[in-house]
């Protein structure tokens, strides 16, 4: 069947936290892995491309879009809209691709009550600090986008427990490694489900666990942490 192996991944994180960087090393060695390209409001920045990081689109075009159904999922950020077309993506899923959704975590929501089989990542910055100085080096994002984008990058990382997976961007290489690795063995464990076994794998960030649990209170403690590798983190 040409559909095995075929998924979706939620990929999520608060703005800055290097989602784009890790998809373009990963689609530079996995030609199975498309990455959807979203609708937004937003004013292209310095680089973006029309139809290659995002269809930049007026608001009411945006909305008219939302009425004709044409969205997977939408939500609200900061000022502006952004949302996932349906068009390609059961396609792509159908032809055995990993179809990466880069979303935020409202959006992921809505994946999740739609698609019950979605997996999820969440990458999780190494400092707000270091964060903070990302989203600055972008030239931009003005102050008071920056300060928004910090806000609810706190508000984002209160949901990282949600997701199946939790990689923290200390080093892009080895969170592109993580990346890359779930994306392969759960196209793996699709192609051999056959067998009935359950799917399991996680990550365990101890040294990382105690400035999660700083930033995000609402995040259990260390043991009930790092239990996530021991079962799936999707109960
Ligand atoms: P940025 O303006 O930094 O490109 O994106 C802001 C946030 O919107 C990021 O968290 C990004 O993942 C999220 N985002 C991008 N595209 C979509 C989409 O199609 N749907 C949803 N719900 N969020 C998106």
């Amino acid at each position: 069947m040409s559909n095995v192996g075929g998924f979706l991944l939620i990929f999520s994180g608060p703005s800055g936290s290097g989602k784009d960087t890790i998809l373009h090393r990963i689609m530079e060695r996995d030609d199975k892995t498309v990455v959807s390209v979203s609708m937004t409001t937003r004013a292209p920045r310095e680089g973006e491309q029309d139809g290659k990081d995002y269809f930049f689109v007026t608001k009411e075009e945006f909305e008219d879009h939302i009425k004709n159904g044409d969205m997977l999922e939408w939500a609200r950020y900061g000022e502006n809209y952004y949302g996932t077309p349906k068009a390609p993506i059961l396609n792509w899923i159908n032809e055995g691709k990993t179809v990466v959704l880069e979303i935020e975590v409202q959006g992921a929501d809505k994946i999740r009550e739609q698609f019950p089989d979605v997996r999820s990542m969440f990458l999780m910055p190494p400092s707000l600090h270091v964060l903070e100085k990302r989203l600055r080096a972008r030239k931009t994002n003005t102050e008071e986008d920056i300060k928004r984008r910090l806000e609810t990058a706190k508000e984002e990382i209160g949901r990282a427990n949600d997701y199946d997976y939790i990689i923290v961007n200390n080093r892009l290489e080895d969170a592109v490694e993580d990346a890359m690795e779930i994306i392969l063995r759960h196209r793996r464990h699709l192609r051999e489900n056959d067998s009935g076994d359950e799917f399991y794998y996680g990550y365990q960030y101890k040294d990382e666990v105690e400035y999660i649990n700083e930033v995000a209170r609402v995040l259990p403690p260390v043991e009930d942490f790092s239990e996530r590798g021991l079962k799936d983190g999707r109960e």
